[in-house]
């Protein structure tokens, strides 16, 4: 069932463009979404932050950007195509499909159904186990197959990639990896918009570090990490929980695991997963491979595999979760207003662009020029198709941080007005300070 304030948010995004089915014309697919241009540019947005933070702007993380069909035997090694399984259970009544671990848990045998919501409990069917992982046949002929795997995280592009990253790059521990791309999970628990998908996009670093600073890295980067969705994505604080998975909740991998959940209009959820993945992975790819992928470390002269921290992030969740902290509903001389108070940086467009009157073909032509101008230095749109309410409604709803009006004043005196989104202030100012005034505004944090 989805919440009021979620069914605004899918509305918002399908009227303005941020979000489409995928294959919609022939009847959608499942799980699948495609952005449109205000959903890829806030998306690219929200990726450039990760980016700049951990690649540009620090000396031990390189990046990488790995292929997604991988060979079956990565899949072997990293126990993916043995253990990467939900156990699902069928609702006898209305036939939906659910993740165990998701459910209510009433009593060890009896779950009650969260879609039919059945008066008495339902006796689910024992729980079966289901693969996720998307399986493609990469042979030019039918009958003699051979198969490649999309891969279900970006992270094993990583660990296959270690010893090339490593010698290519003379870097030495601690190192971090960082990648960003699309993962594919053939998942059965949908209708949960862009939280749950079968394609989606993961921002993740493999932080690889001797095995004795583990523990130390791994508490840094959940601190990191969270602070990050702060500071950088500008979310609010009090949306936002770490939550330390229980021992018997850890993946096979993983020694130790925290979850950074967001609070979605339907409950607190994941965003990102921070975990001690140790020596699992490099030390099964050793051994599947038959490749040595150990580490010499120069100062203590010892030879050893590293343990890895995986701080692994959801593009699509984080762009969701940006959405859900954005939107508000404000009451403007007895109208409402949907506005998008989206952090100014992460904006699709920094500014907008009007003539007052769209009738006047020497404001329309100067409102052309002045954007034409702007746009050459930053994100900016100009819109004249209708009356001055209705543009600006149109920008807060798509959070843009500031309009600019061009008007019959401004032929003689120079000046436009400028309104910011939020406190809907006007002020005018020079035509030739629009660029500076903004730029100072939206990276006055940053
Ligand atoms: P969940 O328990 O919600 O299925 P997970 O623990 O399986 O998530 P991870 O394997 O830790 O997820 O993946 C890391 C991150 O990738 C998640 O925190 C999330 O942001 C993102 N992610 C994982 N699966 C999906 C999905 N199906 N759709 C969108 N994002 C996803």
């Amino acid at each position: 069932m989805i919440s009021d304030k979620l069914g605004k948010i899918v509305s918002l995004c399908k009227r303005r463009g941020f979000i489409f089915g995928g294959s919609e014309i022939y009847g959608g697919l499942s799980s699948i979404w495609d952005y449109g241009h205000l959903g890829a540019v806030l998306k690219k947005r929200i990726k450039d932050a990760w980016w700049d933070t951990y690649v540009e702007r620090r000396g031990d993380i390189v990046g990488l950007d790995s292929s997604i069909i991988m060979r079956e035997d990565v899949f072997m090694a990293s126990g993916h195509l043995e253990g990467f399984n939900d156990l699902l259970i069928d609702c006898p009544g209305c036939k939906r499909r659910f993740r165990v671990d998701k459910m209510e848990k009433i009593n060890e045998k009896v779950y009650r159904c969260p879609d039919c919501k059945e008066e008495n409990d339902i006796q689910i069917n024992q729980p079966r186990k289901f693969n996720l992982m998307l399986k493609t046949n990469m042979s030019a002929t039918e009958d003699n197959p051979y198969y490649g795997y999309l891969r279900p995280e970006t992270a094993q592009g990583i660990f296959v990639n270690f010893m090339n990253v490593l010698n290519t790059t003379h870097k030495k521990l601690p190192l971090g990896i960082a990648q960003i791309g699309k993962a594919f999970r053939n998942e059965v628990t949908t209708g949960s918009f862009i939280f749950r998908m079968k394609e989606f996009e993961q921002m993740e670093i493999e932080y690889f570090v001797a095995p004795c600073d583990a523990d130390k890295a791994y508490l840094y980067w959940v601190k990191e990490r969270s602070d990050f969705y702060i500071e950088k994505i500008g979310l609010k604080k009090e949306n936002m929980r770490l939550r330390e998975h229980e021992k018997d909740e850890l993946a096979h991998y993983a020694k130790s695991c925290t979850d950074v959940e967001y609070n979605f209009p339907f409950g607190w959820s994941e965003l990102e997963g921070i975990a001690n993945r140790t020596d699992f992975d490099l030390r099964e790819h050793a051994r599947v491979s038959k490749k040595d992928l150990s580490y010499f470390d120069e100062d203590s002269k010892r030879k050893f595999i590293p343990f890895v921290i995986e701080p692994s992030a959801g593009v699509d969740r984080t762009f969701f979760a940006v959405l859900c902290d954005a939107y508000k509903e404000e009451e403007v001389k007895g109208k409402m207003r949907v506005v998008l108070k989206i952090k100014p940086n992460l904006a699709p467009y920094y500014v907008a662009i009007f003539p007052l009157l769209k009738n006047r073909v020497e404001l329309v032509e100067l409102a052309k020029k002045i954007f034409a101008n702007v746009k050459s230095k930053i994100p900016a749109v100009y819109d004249d198709t209708a009356a001055i309410g209705k543009l600006y409604r149109r920008q807060d709803e798509i959070g843009t941080p500031f309009c600019v009006t061009v008007d019959v004043d401004t032929l003689t005196d120079e000046k436009v007005t400028i309104r910011d989104r939020d406190a809907m202030r006007q002020e005018r100012i020079g035509v030739d300070k629009i660029i500076e005034f903004i730029k100072e505004k939206i990276y006055a944090n940053d």
